[in-house]
């Protein structure tokens, strides 16, 4: 195996693109380096990411939009001072990734492109409209997140390309974002169901709205029928049962071990009544 540790996210894009065989990027390595162990995929060339200058940086740029390098861990971003006040679901998302361990190098981009439909991150950061910078011998290009996903373990990033930072949007005044997962057990489990959901408000109704799914679908769900059932409303009982119905409807989810297909579409539309509550109650201000 040939390990890489380069300088500049064009080296690596250079490193990727003229390698032959399995090409892996490490970022936190919980990931690929169990994958590694378990002898699931050895790499031919591993191109280790973290040398790269400003990948470990959380920046809130001028205009309130937040940039994340690609190595930033979860547990950076839970410590964070700012972050988690203008995203908690993103935050709350991540910070459901694993153990402590895993937490202290586990990355939002590693979530991404390890491809899961299960994926915590990946739901929270749809919903609220997340971004990723991909770079590859062509040049940069921005990608929204729902994008990046194919099917399960596969990605739209093309041989050559790797993401080479998250923009996180402005907050912005009176919106409120948050996750859900259902797991058979209390922690370290992958999720069942996963939902996304950020709103914003004028006065008490709900103006903007975004609703994400995970781990009932291929790849995760960003369902336009979920915001319509919600848009307009002040949250009442008739559009939570109607958030709940379009939820499981866009449900196509698989049947294992940890589901059937009538629970995970059930689960679906309860999780997303309570996702939409709390991002409400964010969205008003109250400390959820
Ligand atoms: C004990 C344990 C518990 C876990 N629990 C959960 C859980 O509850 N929920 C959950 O969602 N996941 C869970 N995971 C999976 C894993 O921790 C997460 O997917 C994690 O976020 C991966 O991030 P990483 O930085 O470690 O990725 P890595 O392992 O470094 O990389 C993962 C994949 O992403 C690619 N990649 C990394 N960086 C880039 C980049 N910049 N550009 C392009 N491709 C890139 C790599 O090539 C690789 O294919 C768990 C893992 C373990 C070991």
């Amino acid at each position: 195996m040939d390990y890489h540790s380069p300088a500049s996210f064009a080296e690596a894009s250079a490193l990727a693109a003229n390698a032959s065989g399995i090409t892996r990027f490490l970022a936190g390595g919980t990931d690929v380096l169990v994958q590694l162990r378990s002898d699931l995929v050895t790499p031919d060339t591993l191109i280790d990411i973290k040398k790269i200058n400003g990948v470990s940086d959380i920046t809130r740029n001028a205009d309130g939009s937040w940039t994340l390098g690609v190595a930033v861990t979860g547990a950076e971003m839970s410590e964070h001072s700012g972050l988690g006040r203008d995203w908690p679901g993103v935050v709350e998302a991540m910070d459901l990734v694993g153990s402590t361990q895993v937490q202290g190098r586990a990355t939002l981009t590693g979530n991404l492109c390890n491809g899961s439909p299960a994926a915590d991150s990946v739901p929270a950061m749809v919903a609220a409209g997340v971004t990723v910078m991909v770079t590859g011998p062509g040049g940069t290009r921005e990608v929204a997140v729902e994008d990046i996903p194919t099917g399960p373990g596969k990605t739209a990033l093309a041989k050559g390309e790797l993401i080479s930072a998250v923009n996180i949007p402005a907050r912005g005044e009176r919106g409120g974002d948050a996750y859900l997962r259902f797991i058979p057990r209390t922690e370290m489990d992958i999720a069942v169901v996963g939902v996304g959901v950020n709103l914003r408000l004028d006065g008490d109704t709900i103006t903007e709205a975004r609703v994400s799914l995970g781990a009932v679908a291929p790849t995760v769900l960003l369902v336009e029928d979920c915001a319509k059932a919600i848009v307009g409303s002040a949250l009442d009982d008739a559009a939570l049962d109607a958030l709940a119905s379009a939820a499981s409807a866009a449900c196509n989810p698989i049947d294992d071990k940890r589901g059937t297909i009538e629970f995970r579409t059930e689960v679906t539309g309860v999780l997303a009544k309570r996702a939409a509550k709390i991002a409400y109650a964010r969205a008003k201000g109250e400390d959820l």
